[in-house]
């Protein structure tokens, strides 16, 4: 197996031996009460969560990034938010906030300008900008560039607690951990075999093509049908207007996201404890209703604007862009000059020969789970898995507080923040649109375990 397979197959699902704790190298340094790895819009939220309503609990976040910009490798010219600006980091939980997005415009005085803006949702390079903003408030918590790579049980002033590394070798403790990384990247098959600078994650997209420049690539294939997907196809065409573009998806077309206010109720925390609650059969139906208003689906103001510039250009006589349905990668090769695609049509079986300077995946993210596109726990938790339970068909068992249901007495409490889309539901993927309540949830968690 090449390191990117073993990445790709994810960890295993522990058995039922004895917990045997990878040990915290050398002396534990003095923790704080909670301790938080990644700090994206999740942590952030909890940070806030934690200064406004439980001011006497400590914390402190490890982030991998020197500078963390929210989803930057997709930081698109003109790419919107895909939610109701108001489900920020806060306003949900305590819309009095000093840290909602309203309050970031206000400071910094573009409230009536962003208030006339003839759009439904912000420009998502102005919300990254707002949780910079907040970001920044919270500098003296968090540990920039240090990237954990593994995670200890270990006594912390006396009492059982997690001990992070970091890749730079430095080490910080907590009573209470909380993991909030974001997903991994889903890469499938044939492309999980590849290490090549020719193909990339969409989380790569914009450092990828700016490497590039000033070369123009003569060809670039786009995989999935996701909103990212649509976006990557426009931005290229945009950026790269004599380059041919194809985008492989294995539906007939590209699909309209279900944006029915009836079906965005899955975004309610009434359907998170109703999902929480449902049978593993129960939540697979839900999730088949709900996948369409979030994934392998495009708004409409994204599919259209590609479905025009296709139009005009076969108009033109020059066509470049393409949408290639029912269409499935068998096998890829890359070399230095360019990938080679085995693309089979799914329905008539027949197979093409392509070539692509560049391959973009919009493939997505894996989720908690046994199933072959998802991970059965976090990577980082290697050291600390054997702790905790898992149900029957194999899932990390999470409880409603998004703590995991330890097995072994005098485990300290560890939450997972925005990883838990199949114990919470769609409300809960890895989005903003319930990010304000969960940190309540676990600010809750932590008081109940007697941290706060
Ligand atoms: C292209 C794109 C667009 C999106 N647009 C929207 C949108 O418009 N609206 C919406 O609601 N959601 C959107 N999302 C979903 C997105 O997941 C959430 O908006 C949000 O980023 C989730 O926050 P998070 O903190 O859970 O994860 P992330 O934003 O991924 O943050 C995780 C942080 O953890 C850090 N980290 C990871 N591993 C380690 C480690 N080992 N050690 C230390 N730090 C680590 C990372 O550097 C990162 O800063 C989008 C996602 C993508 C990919």
């Amino acid at each position: 197996m090449t390191a990117a397979q073993e990445a790709q197959a994810g960890p295993t699902v522990p058995t039922t031996r004895p917990a045997q704790d990878v040990p915290a190298a050398g002396p534990v340094p003095s923790g704080v009460d909670v301790l938080g790895v990644g700090f994206g819009p999740a942590n952030l939220s909890l940070a806030i969560a934690l200064q406004e309503d439980s001011p006497r609990t400590s914390s402190s976040f490890v982030e991998a990034e020197r500078e963390p910009v929210w989803q930057g490798g997709m930081l698109l010219d003109g790419s919107d938010t895909q939610n109701h600006p108001c489900r920020d980091l806060v306003t949900l939980r305590n819309p009095r906030s000093h840290y909602s997005f309203i309050n970031y415009l206000f400071e910094q005085g573009r409230l009536i300008e962003h208030l006339n803006l003839p759009v439904e949702f912000p420009l998502r390079k102005e919300y990254a900008r707002y949780i910079q903003w907040a970001t920044n408030q919270f500098r003296s918590q968090v540990a920039l560039g240090a990237r954990a790579t593994g995670i200890a049980v270990a006594e912390v002033d006396g009492a059982p607690g997690y001990v992070v590394t970091c890749a730079d070798g430095s080490r910080r403790a907590g009573r209470a951990l909380v993991l909030g990384t974001g997903r991994t990247p889903f890469v499938p098959r044939p492309f999980d075999g590849l290490d090549s600078p020719r193909v990339c994650h969409l989380t790569r997209y914009l450092p990828t093509v700016r490497q590039l420049a000033p070369t123009e690539p003569g060809s670039i294939a786009v995989i999935g049908g996701s909103q990212s997907a649509v976006e990557i196809v426009l931005d290229l065409a945009r950026r790269f207007p004599r380059a041919r573009i194809v985008n492989y998806v294995r539906k007939f077309g590209l699909r309209l996201k279900d944006t029915s206010p009836f079906s965005e109720e899955g975004f309610f925390p009434a359907f998170t404890d109703y999902y929480y609650k449902a049978s593993r059969s129960g939540k697979d139906a839900l999730d088949a209703y709900m996948r369409p208003t979030n994934y392998s689906s495009s708004d409409g103001d994204v599919l259209k604007e590609l479905y025009a510039l296709i139009y005009e250009q076969r108009l033109d006589g020059e066509q470049r862009v393409f949408v290639r349905g029912n269409s499935e990668v068998r096998a890829a090769e890359a070399d230095d000059s360019g990938v080679a695609l085995e693309v089979a049509e799914i329905h008539t079986g027949d197979v093409a020969a392509e070539r692509a300077d560049l391959v973009i995946l919009a493939t997505g993210f894996r989720d908690l789970g046994p199933n072959p596109q998802q991970e059965p726990y976090p990577a980082l938790l290697r050291g600390v898995i054997d702790r905790f339970q898992f149900d029957a068909d194999g899932y990390l068992i999470v409880e409603a507080d998004y703590s995991l249901r330890p097995r072994v007495d005098g485990t300290p409490p560890l939450f997972l923040n925005g990883l838990c889309e199949s114990s919470h539901g769609i409300g809960d993927a890895g989005s903003f649109s319930l990010l304000s309540l969960r940190a309540a949830t676990i600010r809750d968690g932590l008081r109940k375990q007697g941290i706060g």
